[in-house]
């Protein structure tokens, strides 16, 4: 029987947490939807139920627990900093009961992180050395694999790529910098410039598409793909940026790849076409060669993350 890792996937939402193998076979999994007005001590709880109720019941036993969540987290001290999807979650021990619940050790990783060694081991990162991975969707995250292992940096910050600055005098990031690539090219920015078209009248298209509601970024789409040359020319720059920031990463990482995740990535060719061009346009000599892949894990990021993180910690990364 092969080594079990107990996972789960902590969002503002929903809670996920799965039995899962060595090689990333999910063989029980629970869901959860967590109710917004959900306390503290309630989200815990159900953390720890839902893990427990996936281990019950393991062929074998498991050998270690891992969630991952968005938000600020000291992995090491196994501790949530700041949690912007989860208001109660701050400087939150989160492993403490998960393993006194489970018997076994138990650990903590920021999601993006997760997602970026998930890859590596599961999904398109597999067969690279270095990796650089990107979450794409109503924010934008990051994670970096160096030489097979995670990069968590000094603080265990390491990876936030939305907070690299793209224009100075641009918008106002959640961080309190400006332009910000978050702030630029997002699901946020995205419905941000959707708004601003269809209330400036410059998108007839996307005022009829959003009939009435505030529109977001699939509204923006949508317009796009009706022929809106506004909204197109939005995604189409959004790619650009995304791909400017990309490259200068890949310069300064010179990852074998870089493998892309989220829901800004259901805008396809619109967004990825310039993207790609942004990208190879700026790395310098050898970067050039540095592949772009597409996520495979889909919804079990999460979990598969949290797995490959547990694998790690336990020394069998
Ligand atoms: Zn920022």
């Amino acid at each position: 029987m092969a080594d079990l890792i107990v996972a789960a996937d902590l969002g503002g939402t929903h809670l996920r947490a799965a039995l899962v193998t060595a090689d990333g076979h999910v063989l029980k999994r629970a869901d959860h939807h967590t109710p917004p007005t959900a306390t503290r001590d309630e989200i815990v709880g159900e953390v720890c139920n839902l893990m427990t109720a996936v281990a019950e019941g393991a062929p074998e036993r498991p050998l270690g627990a891992c969630v991952a969540t968005a938000g600020l987290i000291d992995a090491d001290q196994g501790k949530v900093i700041i949690a912007p999807n989860i208001p109660g979650f701050r400087n939150l021990v989160l492993t403490d009961p998960v393993a006194a619940r489970l018997g076994i050790p138990a650990y903590i990783e920021n999601d993006a992180s997760a997602a970026a060694l998930g890859e590596f081991r599961f999904g398109a990162g597999r067969g690279t050395r270095h990796l650089l991975h990107a979450t794409l969707g109503t924010g934008i995250g990051g994670g970096i694999v160096i030489d097979g292992r995670l990069y968590r940096g000094a603080k265990g910050l390491a990876g936030e790529i939305g907070h690299i600055i793209l224009d100075p005098a641009g918008p106002v990031c959640n961080c309190g910098s400006r332009g910000c690539l978050e702030a630029m090219v997002s699901g946020v920015a995205f419905a941000a410039r959707a708004r601003y078209l269809a209330s400036t009248g410059k998108s007839a298209r996307l005022r009829e598409i959003a009939a009435g509601r505030e529109p977001d970024a699939s509204d923006l789409h949508a317009a796009a793909l009706a022929g809106d040359a506004f909204a197109e020319a939005e995604i189409r720059h959004g790619g650009h940026l995304l791909g400017l920031g990309l490259g200068s990463l890949v310069n300064v990482l010179n990852p074998d790849a870089v493998t892309l995740s989220g829901g800004l990535l259901g805008m396809g060719a619109m967004l990825l076409e310039p993207l790609r061009e942004a990208m190879y346009s700026l790395a310098y000599g050898p970067a050039a060669g540095t592949l772009i892949r597409l996520s495979e894990l889909g919804d079990d990021a999460g979990i598969l993350g949290a797995t490959a993180v547990a694998l790690e910690r336990l020394g069998r990364g």
